[in-house]
C-alpha cells in the first residue's frame, strides 16, 4: 500500500478489464486529475479473454493477450495521466471469466471458465482486498458498474459486487481492523450508458448508413437507464482528445473504422455529451434542475 492520501477530494473507480476505464469514465478521469484531486483506479483482471481485434495478434494465447493488455493499459495511464493505478490482489490474481450469449443475444455466463476466474472468486475475499484499498486511499466517491455490468458481462457483475461489498465492509470497525481504520464512502456512482444521447447518436449513425445491427433493429431507450436516473454527468468534451487516444490505444481491442466505435464516436461528439452516472449507495446530489456536473457536489 501507498499510504496514498493526497488531495482533498479523492476518487476510487473499479473496472474488470483493461480498456472498461478509458471507454467509460476517461473524461471523468481526466478532469478530476485536472481539478487535482486524487484518482485512483482498480483493475481486477488482465482482460485475457477479451476478443483480439488485429489478425497479427489473433494467435496469441489468453496469458499473451494479458500481459499485452497490461501494456495497453500503462499507456493508457500514461495518457490520461492516471499515476495510481492497481490491479485487485496484483496482476493476474484474477482472470477474465470470458463471456457468452445466450439465444437472445444477451451477455451471459460461460459454461467453462479458469480455475481463478473473476465469477469465481470468493466474494469476500476479494472485497477485502478492496476494502484495504478503500481504506488506505479513503475515497469520497466511488464508481463502478451497475448489477447488470451495465451490459451483463460477468467480470462486470463480480466488479460491481465485489465494490458494493467492500463500501459497506471498509466502513465497518468491527471487520478485519488489521486492513486499516475504517472509511466510510460517501458516494457510489454506477457509470451507465448515457440513453439520451445514444437514442440521439443512434438516429445520426442511421442517417449516415453506419450499421451496428444489420438484422436486428434496436430499441433505443433499451441503451440504458431511464434518463432520470442519470444524477451526474460529466462532460466528454473538454477530454475528447484524451478520450479518443486512450481507447484507440487499446489495438488489441478497438477497431475505430468498425461501425460500433464510429457510434462511439459520435455519441462523444455530440454537444453536452458526458459519462452518465446513477446514485448507487450514499449521499444524493443537492437538488437542481438537471444532472450534477461534479461528482463530489455536497460532500464538501
Ligand atoms: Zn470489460
Amino acid at each position: 500500500m501507498l499510504g496514498a492520501v493526497t488531495a482533498d477530494r479523492r476518487l476510487l473507480l473499479v473496472h474488470a478489464h483493461p480498456d472498461d476505464e478509458s471507454s467509460q469514465t476517461s473524461a471523468t478521469m481526466a478532469r478530476y486529475l485536472a481539478d487535482g484531486a486524487q484518482v485512483t483506479l482498480v483493475t481486477c483482471t488482465l482482460g485475457e479473454l477479451g476478443e483480439i481485434l488485429v489478425p497479427e495478434w489473433a494467435h496469441y494465447t489468453p496469458t499473451e493477450l494479458g500481459q499485452h493488455r497490461l501494456g495497453e493499459i500503462g499507456d493508457a495511464m500514461n495518457i490520461i495521466g492516471v499515476t495510481d493505478h492497481l490491479f485487485l490482489g496484483g496482476a493476474g490474481r484474477y482472470h477474465d471469466s470470458g463471456m457468452t450469449t445466450d439465444d437472445k443475444g444477451r451477455a451471459a455466463v460461460p459454461a467453462e471458465m479458469p480455475a481463478n476466474a473473476f465469477w469465481n472468486a470468493d466474494l469476500l475475499e476479494a472485497a477485502d482486498l478492496l476494502v484495504e484499498v478503500i481504506r488506505d486511499r479513503r475515497p469520497q466517491v466511488l464508481i463502478t458498474y451497475d448489477p447488470h455490468g451495465n451490459y451483463g458481462h460477468p467480470d462486470h457483475i463480480q466488479a460491481h459486487r465485489v465494490a458494493m461489498y467492500a463500501t459497506v465492509l471498509a466502513a465497518s470497525p468491527s471487520h478485519r481492523p488489521e486492513l486499516g481504520a475504517p472509511w466510510e464512502i460517501s458516494r457510489v456512482l454506477w457509470n451507465s450508458h448515457n440513453t439520451a444521447m445514444w437514442r440521439e447518436a443512434y438516429q445520426i449513425a442511421k442517417d449516415r448508413g453506419i450499421e451496428l445491427w444489420p438484422d436486428n433493429e434496436r430499441d433505443p431507450d433499451s441503451f440504458g437507464p431511464d434518463p432520470s436516473q442519470v444524477v451526474a454527468v460529466i462532460e466528454t468534451g473538454p477530454y475528447l482528445d484524451i478520450c479518443r487516444r486512450a481507447l484507440a490505444n487499446y489495438r488489441s481491442q478497438v477497431d475505430t473504422s468498425q461501425p460500433f466505435w464510429q457510434f462511439f464516436q459520435i455519441v462523444q461528439e455530440l454537444p453536452g455529451a458526458g459519462e452518465a452516472y446513477m446514485l448507487g449507495f450514499g449521499r444524493p446530489f443537492p437538488v437542481s434542475d438537471g444532472p450534477a456536473s461534479d461528482l463530489f457536489e455536497g460532500l464538501d
